[in-house]
């Protein structure tokens, strides 16, 4: 049967998205996915806005949930057979399993032969590599995972890039029950950090945002504390951790803001021995001024973390699956665009019409 897919191009800063049609080729080591349901991430915008470059025409989106379009003989990241019909979410990245990232250095989502779905320049085999699509080639090296009954597309369909991402950020930097965290930056990546802090045994859980009403998202999501720093100064919000923690400050510090003034804040906010995760800072020149003499003298580690280990996609399903009935992650989705609609959609996120816009290629 002769497949036909719809993808949407992205040619540059300030050019409207144009659908193209193109046949599907498939091979035996490929799984053809039909999209379901495709958000549009930060880092989405970072591209069209021009923040960072972009191998050009690039079908756009990432995080995505589909079903599985054509029988397939591979297995999923849990050694599932993977039937026709599954729901399923993927691993941001492939890895191949054999070099020194992957192998030695627990870093398989940084592999030397890495590719990354919905950031490639769409031409031959790549061509069918973003989630603003009617389908997607998922390749070798790709971690798939079935998505759990109980959890809807609206649920699952970020969790593949902002949740993963998190989780990985805050198991490798280590989280401690009953200490006290503030997450710099209240979009997707920052409400996910509260509410998967709180699951953790966080009992405060401080949010910071000059959004007000994502900060109220953030309560809903666990946040104990927010702060909008355009109403209260640094050194009072300072204060007010101190105040809550006897006088320490914070124990962990979490920059999803990508804002550049994300890291210092955090320092001067983290307590003696404090730790500090970064994600957010992904475009290029994001160049930051801190005293370093805090840096030492309250013996903070600082702390880098890009993509994630596919691992941590299977711990987020988990998550999502257990923790859906304390929190409204369906909700954290806003409209839901066609795909004919791509350029109204994008337009809907850059100015922050909801957490997430959403599209939904089969509409
Ligand atoms: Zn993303
Ligand atoms: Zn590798």
């Amino acid at each position: 049967m002769q497949i036909s897919a719809q993808i949407t191009h992205f040619h540059g800063v300030g050019i409207p998205f144009e659908i193209d049609e193109m046949p599907v080729v498939t091979t035996s080591e490929d799984v053809l996915v039909r999209v379901s349901l495709s958000t549009i991430c930060g880092s989405d915008l970072h591209t069209v806005s021009g923040r960072r470059g972009a191998d050009t025409p690039c079908v756009l989106g990432h995080e995505i949930v589909g079903t599985v379009a054509a029988p397939t003989n591979v297995r999923s990241a849990t050694d599932e057979t993977l039937q026709e019909g599954d729901r399923v979410t993927w691993s941001l990245t492939t890895a191949c399993g054999t070099c020194d990232y992957c192998v030695n250095r627990n870093l398989p989502q940084k592999c030397e032969t890495m590719f990354k779905y919905g950031h490639a320049r769409s031409e031959g085999e790549s061509a069918l590599s973003g989630g603003f699509a009617t389908h997607i080639l998922l390749r070798p090296g790709t971690a798939i995972y079935r998505i759990p009954d109980a959890v809807t597309d609206r649920e699952a369909v970020p969790v593949n890039c902002a949740l993963a991402t998190v989780v990985n950020g805050l198991l490798t930097i280590g989280m401690q029950a009953g200490e006290t965290a503030v997450v710099h930056g209240s979009g997707m990546l920052g409400i996910y950090a509260a509410c998967y802090l709180r699951e953790n045994g966080y009992e405060r859980v401080a949010v910071v945002d000059t959004n007000d009403a994502r900060l109220e998202v953030a309560k809903r999501f666990g946040a104990t504390d927010t702060f909008n720093p355009d109403k209260i100064s640094v050194a009072d919000i300072d204060a007010a951790l101190k105040d809550v923690t006897d006088g320490r400050g914070a124990d962990l510090g979490i920059e999803v803001s990508g804002v550049t003034i994300g890291i210092p804040n955090l320092v001067t906010w983290l307590g003696i021995g404090g730790r500090c995760v970064t994600l957010g800072y992904v475009y290029p020149n994001a160049h930051i001024t801190v005293d370093a003499h805090q840096l030492v003298t309250k013996c903070i580690t600082l702390r880098g973390v890009h993509n994630y280990h596919h691992k941590s996609l299977g711990t987020s399903l988990d998550f999502v699956e257990e923790s859906r009935t304390r929190y409204p992650f369906g909700e954290l989705i806003g409209k839901t665009y066609q795909l004919a609609d791509i350029n109204t959609a994008f337009q809907d996120a850059m100015d922050q019409a909801a957490i997430r816009i959403a599209i939904a290629p089969s509409l």
